[in-house]
C-alpha cells in the first residue's frame, strides 16, 4: 500500500482509538501472531477409553447387538503396560458387563497374580465385546466389524505388552492361521507393542497339564515388564 493510501486508513483507526478512549477503555487484546502454537494438555488414556465407550455403547454394526444385554467394553487401568485380549464375553460377563468373571476370570486373576500383579493393574478386554449366542466362536465378520473398535482400544492403552489370551485372540492380533501351540512361548511384535500368546483360562480349566506353558510365558512376560530384552520373533 502507497504512503497516501494508507493516511485514509490511519486517520479512521486514530478516530476509532479515540472513541474507546470516550469510552473508558484503556486496552485493547493484542491478536496471537499467526505463527503461534497454542499449548494442549494431552488427553489422559482413562478420559480416551471412556469417550471411546460411551461412543459404541449402543453399537449395531454386527448380528451381535440383538442378542446382548450389553456391550462389554473392557476393565481395569487405562495406564497398564500389560494388557489381556480374550475372545468374546460368556453369559456371566454380558451379564456383568466386565470381561473374565466367573471360573476362567478366577484363573485369569491367578494367573496375573502369579507376577506379581493385581488384577486392577492391568487392563482386560476381549477381541469381540459383545455375546455371541450359546456361546460360539465369533464369526468372521463379526470380527471385522468389532475390529476397528479393538484397534481403537489399543491406541489409547498402548501397553508395552499384550498378553493373546487363545488362539482367537492371537490369531486376530497377529493376522495369522498359525495355531496357538505354535504361536505361544514367544514375542510377536505389533507396532510398538510385544504380544504374547499364550492359552485361554477357559481351555486351561479343561487341560491343566498346559498350565506351565502358561506359567512359562507369563515369566517371559514378567521379565520383559521388568526391563529385559523381548526377543521377539517377528
Ligand atoms: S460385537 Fe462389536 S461390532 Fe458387533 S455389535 Fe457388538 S460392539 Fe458392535
Amino acid at each position: 500500500m502507497k504512503r497516501q493510501d494508507a493516511a485514509p486508513v490511519v486517520a479512521a483507526l486514530r478516530d476509532y482509538v479515540r472513541y474507546l478512549q470516550r469510552l473508558g477503555v484503556t486496552e485493547l487484546p493484542l491478536p496471537q501472531s499467526r505463527g503461534a502454537v497454542r499449548s494442549v494438555a494431552p488427553v489422559p488414556a482413562a478420559t480416551r477409553l471412556q469417550q471411546l465407550e460411551e461412543s459404541v455403547r449402543h453399537c449395531d454394526r454386527c448380528r451381535l447387538h440383538q442378542g446382548r444385554t450389553q456391550v462389554v467394553f473392557g476393565t481395569g487401568n487405562a495406564e497398564a503396560d500389560l494388557v489381556f485380549v480374550g475372545e468374546a464375553p460368556g453369559r456371566e460377563e454380558d451379564v456383568q458387563g466386565e470381561p473374565f468373571v466367573g471360573a476362567a476370570g478366577q484363573l485369569l486373576t491367578r494367573i496375573i497374580e502369579a507376577i506379581g500383579l493385581r488384577r486392577e493393574q492391568v487392563y482386560i478386554l476381549n477381541v469381540v465385546k459383545c455375546r455371541p449366542p450359546n456361546n460360539r466362536d465369533p464369526r468372521p465378520d463379526e470380527v471385522a466389524a468389532c475390529r476397528p473398535i479393538l484397534q481403537a482400544q489399543l491406541e489409547c492403552l498402548r501397553p508395552r505388552v499384550i498378553c493373546a489370551l487363545g488362539t482367537f485372540a492371537a490369531q486376530t492380533l497377529l493376522q495369522t492361521e498359525e495355531r496357538i501351540s505354535r504361536l505361544r512361548g514367544r514375542f510377536h511384535k505389533l507396532g510398538e507393542m510385544h504380544v504374547m500368546p499364550t492359552y485361554h483360562p477357559a481351555y486351561l480349566l479343561r487341560n491343566p497339564q498346559d498350565k506351565r506353558a502358561v506359567w512359562q510365558d507369563m515369566q517371559a512376560v514378567r521379565r520383559l515388564l521388568e526391563g529385559h530384552s523381548a526377543n521377539a520373533s517377528s
